[in-house]
């Protein structure tokens, strides 16, 4: 076993080595624009593109020429929500969200606000997170444009019901994005049977390279139109111009492709852990909450019990332990690498925006460690890290006489 352990795969995830070396010719001998239609340069570049588009296409049943590659989620979420709220302006202005999105998703739709749209922020359940397709429902108006609820969510892992809350928006005529980051090619996701107009995914949380993603724009019933970000050359059918990262997106198909293929045996495998982590962590001590939806059992030879809805993301687990500082805890479990809140937002010293929209009071919050399972984790590393963060929160909380009660 390496130190130190990474438990962080929902901030990121190291590039799979297959897709590193389907990338890598794209960056030296095969290092043409897909653009430059007169040499053979151009012609590999361009044809290493479309079987990646393909191959995305592939993984969430829809068809290649309805995905729109990008510089990441960040991008595709705001070309969604730009693209469609701005071309459409005319026609309404009401935008639905949840409050528990990712900021690429908030902070667009903050932006709308001030352009002078009027956005409804969905309140989730409290405690799982869970956003209800009837609040969808009785939230839409003849101005509703756009409803953006993203597949799973990346602190609590929390998977929403995309496919009620797709088919709601169908039979309203509304356009439905989901921001698919978390989900995509970690739990099944299918364009067409869930109803989904618009998905945004990114490369680097599925073992492929940072900076590409892509969005899902659907061209038929209905065709979506939208307005573009970036003006320039009219690649992607003039939806996002700009020379396309050729290797990235050799790497995002790649990734994608065996991230989707994996994903029975994976889940799996991963539950297994988190159970393994989850119980691990709570037989030693007390005053650990669980932040977010319930998990599946597993019976003692290790299979998971059958038939347990699991609302949650198969590697995740966010737990708070009570009297005890997040960022005091991190700092004292060095090789072992998780996240207090979400890694995107962890600059500000504001408890988590989601934790505090499921009820998570705010010493809990504080008090709050996102693990995240990924592809090359073991049952030792895991029995190693419930080692380190029990023994970490019994020196902190000897530390703290107001929190020794809850110490075991
Ligand atoms: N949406 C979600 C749910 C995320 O977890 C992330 C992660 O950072 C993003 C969007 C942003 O993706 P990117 O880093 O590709 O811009």
């Amino acid at each position: 076993m390496q130190l130190p352990i990474y438990l962080d795969h929902n901030a990121t995830t190291p590039v799979d080595p297959r897709v590193f070396e389907a990338m890598a010719p794209y960056f030296t001998k095969a290092f043409g624009n897909p653009s430059s239609r007169g040499h053979v340069f151009g012609w590999e570049a361009e044809a290493a593109v479309d079987a990646a588009r393909e191959a995305v296409a592939r993984a969430m049943n829809a068809s290649s020429k309805e995905i729109v590659f990008t510089s990441g989620a960040t991008e595709s979420d705001n070309l969604a929500v730009f693209g469609v709220a701005r071309l459409h302006r005319e026609t309404g202005g009401h935008v639905i969200t949840a409050s528990t999105e990712h900021p690429a998703v908030l902070d667009a739709c903050r932006q709308l606000e001030r352009e002078g749209f009027s956005v409804t922020f969905l309140a989730p359940e409290k405690g799982t997170g869970e956003i209800a397709p009837e609040s969808v429902a009785e939230t839409i108006t003849d101005r509703t444009l756009l409803v953006s609820l993203m597949l799973a969510n990346n602190e609590i892992g929390t998977i929403h019901r995309i496919a009620a809350i797709g088919a709601i928006c169908r039979e309203r005529g509304v356009l439905f994005h989901t921001d698919a980051v978390q989900g995509f090619g970690k739990i099944p996701f299918d364009v067409a049977a869930m109803n989904v107009d618009l998905a945004s995914i990114t490369a680097h949380k599925i073992y492929g390279p940072k900076g590409t993603g892509a969005l899902y724009v659907r061209a038929r019933h209905p065709h979506v139109r939208l307005q573009p970000l970036l003006f320039g050359g009219g690649h992607e059918r003039g939806l996002r111009s700009g020379t396309l990262n050729v290797p990235g997106i050799v790497g995002l198909g790649k990734a994608a492709e065996i991230a989707v293929a994996e994903i029975p045996e994976e889940s799996r495998r991963l539950r297994l852990l988190r159970r393994r982590l989850h119980d691990g962590i709570t037989a030693r001590l007390d005053g650990v909450v669980l932040n977010g939806a319930a998990l599946p059992g597993s019976e003692p030879d290790g299979a998971l019990v059958a038939g347990v809805a699991d609302r949650r993301l198969p590697g995740n687990l966010n737990v708070s332990f009570a009297g005890v500082d997040g960022e005091a805890l991190l700092a004292g479990m060095k090789d072992v690498a998780v996240s207090t809140g979400s890694a995107c937002t962890s600059a500000s010293l504001a408890p988590s925006h989601v934790l505090t929209s499921i009820g998570v009071p705010k010493e809990l919050a504080h008090a709050s460690m996102r693990f995240g399972l990924g592809r090359w984790n073991t049952a030792e590393e895991v029995d190693y890290a419930v080692e380190t963060v029990v023994r970490a929160v019994q020196r902190l909380r000897e530390k703290s006489p107001l929190a020794q009660a809850s110490s075991r």
